[in-house]
């Protein structure tokens, strides 16, 4: 089967997954890239909607370029994409990490590995999904996905005039 021409900014950021993932185990303060990337990405979203999910983002980037090679590339499943099941996962998301905060040792080590520990969990998850059904499997329903799309529908790219026939929208 063709692959699609990798773009340069996935091979580029690709490499900050393993960085956090592996890295943020033996250094937590790397735990606080995964802070920036969140601030930016979701900044970057009320203006681009989920452009730094298709361009940028560490684990999309991972899922296109390394795990395409060994999923079996299945249609997702539909409940997967219902918002009603993307909005109760925030949900849970956001308890768990807020759990996960203030049971943390309140210093800037304690607080990084926080973020080590949800990119790593996430991650898992990510490859446990991606090889059986779709690569892109977690992307369906990650929390920081569903944010940056409905960020960007409450942003300026949203008021534009409607897409040719044909053409796709971030969402
Ligand atoms: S949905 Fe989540 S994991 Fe997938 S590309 Fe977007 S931010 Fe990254």
């Amino acid at each position: 089967m063709n692959q699609k021409p990798h773009k340069t900014s996935q091979l580029i950021m690709v490499w900050l997954l393993p960085l956090v993932v592996i890295g943020g185990i033996f250094v937590p303060v790397l735990g606080y890239l995964v802070f920036g990337m969140m601030v930016f990405f979701l900044v970057l979203s009320y203006f681009r909607g989920r452009f730094w999910c298709a361009n940028y983002c560490p684990r999309g980037s991972f899922l296109d370029l390394v795990l395409s090679r060994f999923s079996l590339k299945r249609k997702i499943p539909r409940f997967l994409l219902r918002p009603l099941f993307r909005w109760a996962f925030v949900a849970c998301f956001m308890i768990f990490f807020v759990f996960q905060i203030a049971s943390a040792e309140k210093t800037v080590a304690g607080i990084g590995f926080v973020f080590v520990r949800m990119c790593l969990i996430t991650t898992v998850i990510a490859v446990v999904l991606g090889i059986p059904i779709h690569q892109r499997t977690w992307c369906a329903f990650c929390p920081m996905g569903t944010l940056q799309g409905a960020l960007g529908r409450l942003g300026p790219g949203s008021r534009k005039p409607p897409a040719p026939a044909g053409a796709s929208r971030d969402s």
